[in-house]
Formats: C-alpha cells, structure tokens, sequence
C-alpha cells in the first residue's frame, strides 16, 4: 500500500486529493500539510504546517498542489528525502525544471509534473502535437477560473511547445498585425511565435481551444474540466505508477503510454 502526503491540502486541488487518495483502496493518506491552515482536517486525518510532516509519516510520495514559490522548496526537500514528488503546481520556468532534474537526478525518489491530470488535456495536447504540422496558423486560448494567479496556464505552455517541437523548422504564415489598439490584444508569443490567449473567468474551472487554420478550413481542439474531480483519476494513476519511471518526467503521457 503506497503511503501518500497531500502538500496544500487545504486548497482547491489539494482537498480533492486528499479525498481521492482517501477513498482509494491501494493508497494510504498518512499526512496532509498546508502553511495556510495546521489544525484543519482533510482526509480524515490533521493537517499540519510543516514539511516535516511527510518524513515522520514515512510517507513514499507526496501530492504537490501550491504556488510555484512554495514547490521551489518542497519538491528538492522531498527529493533529498527520498520520497517521490507528483506536482500539478504550474508557473515552472526552464531553470526550475534544470534544477529539479539536477535535485532528483537519478536518486531513489522520482518526480512527475503534471500540468495538467486530465486525460482529454493529455489526449487534446497529443492530438495538437498530430495536427501541427498540416496546418499555416495555431494560436491557443486557455480559459480558467478567476483565482487563477499565473498566466498561461500550464498546459497552454506545454501545448505551444508541443506544437512547436511538432512543426520543427517549417514556419508558420507571419502574423499581420501592425497596431494593437489594446496592447496585448493579440495575446503572448510563445515558442515559435504560436500566440496564447488567456481567459479569466467567474464559474470555469479549466478548458482550452487549440485552433488550427488552413486554406479554407480550421480544426479546433476543445478540451474541458468542468470539475476538479477530472483531475483526480490522473493523480491516483501517477502515484500509483511513480515508482516506475525514474528521474523528472514531464506530463502524464507516457504514464497512459500515448
Ligand atoms: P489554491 O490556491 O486553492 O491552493 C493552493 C494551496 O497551497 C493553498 O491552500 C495554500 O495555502 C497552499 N500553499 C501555498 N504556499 C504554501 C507553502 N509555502 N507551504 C504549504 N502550502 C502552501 O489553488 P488550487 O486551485 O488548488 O491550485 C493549486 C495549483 O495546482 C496551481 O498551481 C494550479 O495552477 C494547479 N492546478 C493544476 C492542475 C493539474 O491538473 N495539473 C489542475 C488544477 C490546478
């Protein structure tokens, strides 16, 4: 029975993981920890302010939803504590990523980063990854809800990546726009110039559009979390599989082996 730490286990993401992992019946929650509230319960069991908490409740991984500030620090703790780290935290930069790989190297714990649980995101990044290289235009339009602190999100990130890595050298048709009445009205420029558009909106959870364009005719990609529960069965998939995949691995893709 895999013995699992929730880290911000008071928050939103957190608290559904600690019901999930509760309720599985190979899983085992044995600590719950959160800076914003020690002395709450989640799970059933107490949640406590400290890292510490992980080591003494011999916990084999832990179930990071933060901040990325708060991640800096728990994930490399973890590593050196020999306990695998599953993160669906996002605002990771390149160099956070180096320095992950660098901590978790190819020592006895190991760390996914998950940007995002959901199989119709993992399977809707895959399938944008296929169609990148037949098409002029890509642009992405991510939309979450109105708490969400970083833009864009993780799995817009990812996806332009992708999408990026996918087209190689062939470029895309050049954007047209010479004045933006409203600055950023065309949105960021990602990797190979691919623009992402970020929406904030009251009463969404997550979704994204990946719209691809060529003569005459476009595919767009829709993929929705309507509930945070679409997250849960990716994060009971990753711990129960961590074990097996050593060092840093980004996206549970080759978790479902698509
Ligand atoms: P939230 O604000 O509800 O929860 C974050 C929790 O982290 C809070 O309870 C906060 O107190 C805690 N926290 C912050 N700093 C801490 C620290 N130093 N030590 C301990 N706890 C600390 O946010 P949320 O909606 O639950 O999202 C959490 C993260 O998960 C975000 O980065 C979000 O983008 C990401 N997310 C990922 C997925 C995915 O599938 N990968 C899905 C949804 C959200």
């Amino acid at each position: 029975m895999m013995r699992v730490g929730v880290h911000g286990a008071v928050g939103r993401m957190g608290t559904a993981a600690c019901e999930a992992v509760a309720g599985a019946d190979d899983l085992e929650l044995v600590a719950a920890v959160d800076r914003a509230a020690p002395g709450e319960e989640r799970g059933g069991i107490a949640v406590s302010g400290e890292l510490k908490a992980f080591a003494d409740a011999e916990c084999d991984v832990v179930v990071d939803f933060t901040v990325a500030d708060a991640a800096r620090v728990a994930l490399p703790w973890l590593a050196m504590h020999g306990i695998h780290a599953v993160t669906g935290t996002t605002g990771w930069s390149d160099a956070d990523l180096d320095e992950l790989r660098s901590a978790f190297g190819d020592g006895p714990a190991h760390c996914l980063i998950a940007p995002n649980f959901a199989i119709s995101a993992v399977l809707m990044m895959r399938f944008a990854e296929l169609a990148a290289p037949h098409f002029d235009t890509a642009e992405i339009i991510e939309y979450h809800h109105d708490r969400k602190v970083d833009a864009p999100s993780g799995t817009a990130t990812v996806t332009a990546d992708r999408i990026a890595a996918a087209r190689g050298d062939a470029p895309w048709n050049p954007d047209p726009t010479e004045h933006e009445v409203y600055p950023g009205a065309r949105g960021g420029a990602g990797p190979g110039g691919i623009r992402v558009h970020g929406v904030r909106m009251h009463g969404m959870v997550a979704h994204q559009d990946v719209i691809f364009g060529a003569e005459g005719q476009s595919l767009t990609i829709r993929q929705d979390s309507y509930d945070r529960s679409s997250f849960m069965p990716g994060v009971l998939l990753a711990c129960r599989r961590i074990a097996d995949h050593p060092g840093v691995v980004i996206g549970l893709d080759t978790y479902l082996g698509v």
